[in-house]
């Protein structure tokens, strides 16, 4: 099958290349990120592959079906950039890739963690620098703390469980439903309003939801504890980044890790090291000296990579051949509760 591959980086046509090494797709690989001006570069393409940022929304899925295109195979997880409702009207199919490395994201979050407690990113330059000053790096123990996980599925489970038995954390979840080895393990659920007034540590692990969108505002932010550390590796709009930095300010959140950002679409993979950074509000988060940011790289690991160019082939086989793709996102179950 012919493919429009977007938001090409070098990794991604590697790996993609080497899932297809006995030739059966042809692979076209666009750096263009998809969007109302990029999508007319798969007209023609019977299925495109996207990544996070490519916009599918209604016009750019219009342009893709006038185009002839049929299948959106995402080579994620998260499918929230996708207008569902438009793209089953239009009738598309659309896959993902559901697990590839839930190790991969689990295991950043606890690194963001690690980091920012012992605060690894401000002794990493103090001693390239010769500086040897232990001022202002005094970290605390994880054992014994409370560290809360909102949503346990397969990576916050993971992370529940690194924390538990790692650590000797205290670990708190909250979820729509409960994950029975965890509790056996010693996790307790709780509402949402004790996890955020007990919790020393705060990880998402839900999707983003019209019900979880800017989960972390103003209000549930004051019902933290002080100087909490909050921890974001699913996505970005889970926070109200404005009341995150007001609250950073204060020093009601004493640390916040972030792989994801609201407004990453526009700046995340891509090298803008010579460009001045137009987003004010992502650049006032740069100046604190408790924030560490990484951009979206939570996923990024060697197995990850082969296991995500494996199963969008996979998607795409499945669908050449008129079977039932592995990662199709059943829209009417998904759209069934998020109309
Ligand atoms: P998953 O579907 O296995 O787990 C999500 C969990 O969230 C489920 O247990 C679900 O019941 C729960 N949930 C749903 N609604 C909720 C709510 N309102 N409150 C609390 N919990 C709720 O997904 P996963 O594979 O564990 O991925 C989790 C997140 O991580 C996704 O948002 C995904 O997009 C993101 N992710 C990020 C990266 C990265 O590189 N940073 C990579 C992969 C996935």
């Amino acid at each position: 099958m012919k493919i429009a591959v977007f938001s090409t980086r070098s990794y991604d046509e590697c790996f993609l290349k080497a899932a297809n090494a006995n030739l059966r797709h042809e692979l076209h690989f666009f750096e263009a990120r998809l969007t109302e001006r990029t999508c007319r570069l798969a007209e023609g393409f019977p299925a495109v592959c996207v990544f996070v940022n490519d916009q599918l929304d209604k016009p750019v899925l219009e342009t893709l079906a006038a185009g002839g295109t049929r299948l959106i195979a995402l080579r994620c997880a998260g499918f929230n950039n996708v207008d569902l409702r438009a793209a089953q009207e239009l009738g598309f199919t659309v896959t993902r890739v559901p697990a590839y490395s839930p190790h991969a994201v689990a295991e950043h979050t606890v690194a963001l963690t690690l980091a920012l407690v012992r605060r690894l990113h401000k002794a990493y330059n103090r001693v390239r620098e010769g500086n040897f000053n232990l001022e202002g790096l005094l970290g605390f123990d994880l054992y014994k703390k409370t560290v809360g996980v909102i949503g346990t599925g397969k990576i916050g489970a993971l992370v529940a469980r690194a924390f538990l038995a790692g650590f000797g954390c205290r670990v708190l979840c909250h979820d729509v439903r409960q994950d029975p080895e965890l509790v056996q393990l010693g996790a307790e659920y709780v509402p949402l309003e004790r996890l955020f007034s007990v919790s020393d540590i705060i990880s998402l692990h839900c999707p983003l939801l019209p019900e979880t969108h800017h989960l972390i505002h103003e209000k549930t932010i004051q019902q933290m504890k002080d100087g909490v550390i909050l921890i974001n590796t699913s996505r970005g709009a889970l926070i109200h980044t404005r009341s995150v930095i007001r609250a950073l300010k204060t020093g009601k959140i004493g640390a916040l890790g972030l792989d994801v950002y609201e407004e990453e679409a526009d700046l995340f993979f891509e090298d803008l090291s010579n460009r001045v950074i137009q987003d004010d509000v992502f650049a006032r988060m740069l100046t604190f000296p408790n924030v560490l940011i990484t951009g979206h790289q939570a996923f990024f690991t060697q197995e990850a990579m082969e296991a995500i160019a494996a199963q969008t082939l996979e998607n795409i086989s499945a669908f050449a051949e008129g079977h039932r793709p592995p990662g199709l996102i059943e829209v009417e179950k998904v759209l069934g509760g998020h109309a």
